[in-house]
């Protein structure tokens, strides 16, 4: 376990794992939603399960995207588990309420230790009364959250606050996964590193805390009177059949490329001027002669106006990695386009085996790539320059026969 002596993580972690193992899910069934935080190292304890390390306090708007998805696409049958402390479940509160709310089959294991682990134990929306911290010295003086009611207020209709120590905890977190729809155990531990230092805490006193603070340990809630969000969702909005036609719409290569080495290709100009459609013309093209190709797209939030770019890898193999840091061919055919590969660094990295293609009307950069200019925008128009550019680096190179472009 990567978490400090005594930390009460490495008991839930225990647990949760104890409690896939009792219901015999299948691995790939299940997906785990770490937040940011000590807790959130979970995710290289659980290799065989999918694992989304997310954004702090998010994790249960990911796991809510997640579980939506797969019941409205899918089969509906993931189980969606989130693991978020006390700090995350602070600053995402509106997305524990939002889950609880919609009722999507989202369990969240929330650990709560009163604090701040990872960043130095600060005081979070959990601290107990008195309790001290680096942020708070002197103790705390604003009440508690009690999350279990937070939740049972938002509609939650599972929601159960736990030791991490206890007995038949792991079937406690069984019975939240089984649980049709949202469910929440907050899970009571220690942080051995921050809270003990200061306070006159220990494993044993933390029930009598949670006691302290008008709060209880236990079911605050289990029923079963309302329908998930994914299971109302697909009865109200039935998945239409898949036409035949779009099942059957398979391309088969018609033209024979002569590519022998991947090409990373960027293509830059301006917007609205049709760099972006001639890029996924040349990828058509690709696909046509049998290519692998990808294609990944740049503007500015403005859309219509500024610079827009293409990055397009062609090759013989599968693309796992689909940017282009150093580009073989770069493409410009406005002041746009240049601005921005000289901006984003893409001009620097190119090297002296590079070619830069560029239009007759724009002053040469420096660069150690070979440059050639053609008076693009001149002899084609702005609107059609970017295609007329890709069609003469088809020509040139022969990488792909004309007829396919
Ligand atoms: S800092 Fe606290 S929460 Fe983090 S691993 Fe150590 S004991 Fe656990
Ligand atoms: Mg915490």
């Amino acid at each position: 376990m990567p978490f400090c002596k005594g930390c009460g993580h490495t008991h839930v972690l225990r647990k949760l794992n104890e409690a896939m193992l009792q219901l015999q899910l299948t691995p790939s069934d299940i997906a785990l939603v770490t937040d940011i935080g000590c807790i959130g190292l979970a995710d290289m304890m659980f290799v065989p399960v999918h694992t989304v390390h997310t954004t702090h306090g998010r994790s249960t708007a990911f796991a809510t995207g997640i579980q939506i998805a797969d019941a409205v696409l899918a089969q509906s049958a993931l189980k969606t588990i989130v693991l978020i402390g006390d700090g995350g479940a602070m600053i995402g509160l509106q997305h524990l309420v939002n889950a609880a709310l919609l009722n999507v089959d989202v369990t969240v294991l929330l650990c709560n230790n009163f604090l701040f682990g990872m960043t130095g134990g600060q005081n979070s929306a959990f601290s107990p009364n008195d309790f001290i911290t680096p942020t708070t010295p002197n103790g705390n003086i604003i009440p508690p959250i009690d999350m279990c009611r937070m939740m049972e207020a938002s509609g939650a209709e599972f929601s159960v606050r736990a030791l991490a120590t206890q007995k038949g905890l792991s079937d406690t977190i069984a019975r939240a996964i089984m649980h049709p729809g949202f469910s929440l155990v907050e899970i009571v531990e220690l942080c051995t590193e921050h809270a003990t230092e200061r306070n006159d805490l220990s494993g044993s006193k933390l029930a009598q805390v949670i006691e302290s603070q008008g709060q209880r340990l236990g079911d605050i809630v289990i029923r079963q009177t309302r329908k998930s969000f994914g299971t109302m969702y697909a009865a109200k909005n039935p998945r239409k059949p898949v036409p035949p036609s779009l099942t059957e719409k398979t391309i088969v290569p018609s033209f024979q490329s002569t590519l022998n080495e991947q090409v990373g290709i960027v293509l830059a100009g301006s917007a609205g001027e049709r760099v972006q459609s001639s890029a996924k013309k040349l990828c058509d093209a690709a696909i046509v002669s049998g290519v692998y190709c990808t294609q990944k797209n740049d503007n500015p939030v403005t859309q219509g106006s500024g610079f827009s770019l293409s990055e397009v890898i062609l090759s013989n193999e599968e693309i796992f990695y689909t940017a282009i840091d150093v580009a073989d061919v770069a493409i410009v055919v406005s002041q746009d386009g240049l601005t921005e590969v000289k901006e984003n660094g893409l001009l620097e990295r190119m090297t002296s085996s590079s070619l830069l293609m560029l239009d007759a009307n724009l002053a040469v950069p420096e660069t150690v790539a070979m440059v050639e200019q053609y008076p693009y925008r001149k002899e084609f128009g702005g609107d059609k320059a970017a295609l007329a550019a890709v069609k003469a680096y088809v020509r040139k190179t022969g990488i792909l026969p004309e007829g396919a472009l």
